[in-house]
């Protein structure tokens, strides 16, 4: 759960990329996203070794978590960048990252974004819909440019951790469905087309999955398409399978690890090839959250700590932290659940069970739902969260004026300011109201 190599000091103080907590969290305040560089960087390395760069793209998913720092540290440990808005592809481009290692994802990519996307040199658009294949062949023809494209196939795979459902058909926004034929039709126009060169099929069946059955499904029933293309006489150079590979948020989650999901993927692809007959297409995949999820932890300090009578002689102990929902969604909107520690001292002190909540106005707003914290835990006390490195920050709001925290480095002791902390200054700037 924790960043590699995080531990205690001597004086029972948390270390995250040789960093103690308490020394970042009065550098830069709270609360704080931690990032460990190295652990990042292994990651990010661990699925370039997993996957055989001679037959397999690794995309990082940017919006798990994206700067210009990670955009080049991505790059610099051979992975490409997905994209899925203009504001993605600005940071991407502003990161130096060329254009051919960026693949732009959306289901409503509107023709600004496509046009930036050629002006930068963009390697793959993927294309989500009928309408975008004209939208992205006008802006390329317009431009003088080609254009190759991936498309999105819904194949009716769902996967959620430890389940997958296999259906017919697909009630979602994202993709062209495979079992009404509508990805067939729209791949068969793109062939058609001089200005769009067709690359492949794009599969992404969903996030926190912990094997490979779900991608298995997916690649049968994409391999199954291929050989209707084939028949066409049109070939599936690249197939995509997405991302969507889970990490562990608390002790109980067990993902498999890198290689040997590559292992497993590789060959399920290999074998359903030799069967129908087909040449065995390029790779790629784009994990997000598995790269940057653990890297980072959140430095929270404890405000108020107040317990609550329940039924039957129960209580609940509310401990109040200075950041909440609008820096970590994800337990209000998902029920995610979270691991957290005082990392500012050790205590003997008795666990109590208690809930972890933020400081917003809504009662929903919960860090983490139940958690076994030292019974002296006390106004500030520093709290570390595990595993926000995906999907906390990207999300992050300014509800309730909170300005979103700061996202910094640390690597061998040092820290390095990836994003810096918003100030009220920063939010009284987009009110020409206020008074200057
Ligand atoms: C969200 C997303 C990803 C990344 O998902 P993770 O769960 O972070 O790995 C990759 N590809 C697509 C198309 C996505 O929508």
């Amino acid at each position: 759960m924790w960043p590699l190599g995080a531990h205690r000091n001597g004086q029972g103080a948390l270390v995250v990329g040789g960093v103690d907590v308490r020394d970042a969290a009065r550098d830069f305040g709270t609360p704080l996203f931690l990032l460990d560089e190295a652990d990042f960087r292994a990651r990010a390395a661990a699925f370039r070794v997993a996957y055989d760069p001679g037959r397999t793209d690794i995309y990082y998913a940017a919006k798990a978590f994206l700067c210009t720092t990670i955009a080049r540290w991505a790059v610099e440990e051979g992975l490409g960048i997905d994209v899925a808005s203009g504001g993605e592809l600005a940071v991407a481009v502003a990161a130096g990252v060329p254009g051919e290692r960026l693949l732009l994802h959306g289901n409503n990519k509107s023709r600004g974004e496509i046009r930036r996307a050629l002006e930068s040199g963009v390697g793959r658009i993927v294309v989500d819909a009928p309408a975008e294949v004209d939208r992205i062949a006008e802006v390329a023809r317009d431009m003088g440019v080609r254009a190759s494209v991936l498309v999105r196939v819904t194949v009716g795979v769902e996967a959620h951790t430890h389940e997958f459902i296999a259906t017919a058909h697909e009630d979602q926004k994202f993709g062209l469905s495979l079992a009404s034929g509508a990805a067939y039709d729209v791949i068969l126009r793109i062939a058609g087309m001089d200005v769009l060169d067709f690359r492949g099929l794009h599969s992404h069946i969903g996030s926190q999955i912990f094997d490979a059955a779900g991608f298995e499904v997916a690649a049968m029933r994409l391999v199954g398409l291929m050989g209707e293309l084939h028949a066409e006489g049109i070939e599936v150079a690249e197939l995509n399978l997405g991302g969507g590979m889970g990490i562990a948020y608390v002790s109980d989650d067990d993902p498999l690890e890198a290689g040997a999901m590559a292992k497993a993927i590789e060959s399920i692809v290999d074998e359903a090839c030799a069967r129908a007959h087909l040449p065995v297409p390029r790779l790629a995949f784009e994990p997000g959250r598995a790269i940057v999820g653990p890297s980072a932890i959140t430095v929270y300090e404890v405000g108020t700590v107040k317990p609550v009578e329940l039924d039957h002689g129960h209580q609940r102990v509310y401990v109040s932290v200075d950041g909440g929902m609008s820096d970590n969604i994800r337990t209000a909107l998902y029920d995610a659940d979270y691991t957290v520690t005082l990392a500012s001292r050790v205590s003997t002190a008795a666990p109590m069970l208690c809930r972890v909540v933020g400081k917003h106005c809504e009662s929903g707003d919960v860090v983490v739902r139940d958690a076994w914290l030292p019974g002296d835990l006390r106004e500030g006390d520093l709290l570390a969260v595990a595993a926000t490195g995906a999907y906390c920050r990207s999300m992050a709001s300014q509800y309730n004026y909170l300005p979103r925290p700061a996202v910094v480095a640390a690597r061998d002791g040092n820290c390095t300011v990836m994003l810096r902390r918003e100030t009220e200054e920063d939010l009284l700037a987009l009110d020409p109201g206020a008074a200057v």
